[in-house]
């Protein structure tokens, strides 16, 4: 661990990969550090229609990859590892991962979030066998069978809508009677024939035999409960910030979350925060390019006055 690089970046999705084409392109010695593949949660989205500069929409999958082409053109450094803890050394920031020590002057935190578990019996048991948080991934498997969607936000509707492509019928289930997702996904989901809503509904329990045979569900006006045949479920009940490695280190909200000011600054000097790990944050992925790009910018800043 003799090289002290001026950033780390944690995350390489559209927030970490903005922020390392700002440092890299600054000729600041920039190091990315990533677990699985480039663009984080977007390169599981079918198709991004509200990242500007596309017009007909582009693969999340290839603007992840186009974005790490883009940033590492300029330099920027990526090692494949998962990070588990930062400290603070006397010669700079040291970040820990599943490879090996790291260290820098400064440190951009942009590990992004996970979906939440539903948290109801069968769940666990049944992920990979009928349960999954992707449907871009798992759709596919579903050709002419029956499934259903839990959730009411963009993703629940935006994947349920890809779901029609190959199940035969998409029951989408939400503890509402109204969805939270934008207007425009609302109106293509009503107009979906093979689409139909559950309303007020919560999911009780995933009911199965090796593999996904229906959900346990309860109306939560009237309580009465009901067992709906499906052979998949897709759980989109929101997200939660990666950011446990950093407890004890930086104060984090009660749902994880990283509190920075306007320039991305944490509590910690040299220690910025970018896209969905910050508190307050949009979650949109031009929303965390934008942070990305403002901590890169941030960071450079506080290198030269080092
Ligand atoms: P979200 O906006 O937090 O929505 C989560 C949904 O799950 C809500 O409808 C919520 O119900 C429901 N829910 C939460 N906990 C639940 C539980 N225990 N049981 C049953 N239902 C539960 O999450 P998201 O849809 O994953 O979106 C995350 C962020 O990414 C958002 O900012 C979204 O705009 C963004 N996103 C954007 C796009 C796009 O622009 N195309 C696509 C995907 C995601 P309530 O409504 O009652 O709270």
């Amino acid at each position: 661990m003799n090289t002290v690089y001026d950033v780390i970046i944690i995350g390489g999705g559209p927030a970490g990969l903005s922020a390392g084409l700002y440092a890299s392109r600054a000729r600041l010695s920039t190091l990315l550090i990533e677990k699985g593949i480039f663009g984080g949660q977007i390169a599981n989205a079918e198709l991004v229609e509200n990242y500007p500069g596309f017009p007909d929409g582009i693969s999340g999958f290839e603007l992840g990859e186009l974005m790490h082409q883009q940033a590492t053109k300029y330099g920027l450094e990526t090692v494949a590892a998962e990070v588990i803890g930062v400290e603070l050394g006397e010669r700079g920031k040291v970040v820990k991962t599943s490879e090996g020590q790291y260290m820098a002057k400064a440190v951009i935190i942009a590990g992004g979030a996970g979906p939440n578990r539903l948290g109801v019996a069968g769940e666990e048991e049944f992920v990979g066998k009928g349960v999954s948080y992707c449907a871009t991934c798992d759709g596919p498997l579903f050709k002419e069978q029956e499934v259903a969607v839990v959730g009411g936000g963009d993703s629940a509707v935006e994947e349920g809508i890809l779901l029609t492509r190959f199940a035969s019928k998409v029951f989408l289930i939400h503890r509402r009677n109204q969805l939270r997702a934008s207007k425009l996904l609302q109106e293509r989901a009503f107009a979906n024939p093979k689409i139909e809503f559950l309303w007020d509904t919560v999911v009780e329990e995933i009911l199965g035999h090796d593999l996904v045979k229906g959900l346990k569900l309860r109306n939560v006006i009237t309580g009465e409960r009901s067992t709906l045949e499906v052979s998949g479920v897709f759980i989109y009940v929101g997200l939660h910030p990666s950011t446990d490695y950093l407890r004890g280190l930086l104060p984090l909200d009660e749902e994880g979350r990283i509190t920075t000011d306007e320039r991305m600054q944490t509590e910690i000097p040299g220690i910025f925060a970018a896209g969905d790990v910050r508190r307050n944050s949009p979650r949109q992925a031009i929303t965390a390019a934008g942070d990305g790009a403002t901590a890169a910018l941030s960071a450079e800043k506080f290198v030269n006055e080092q």
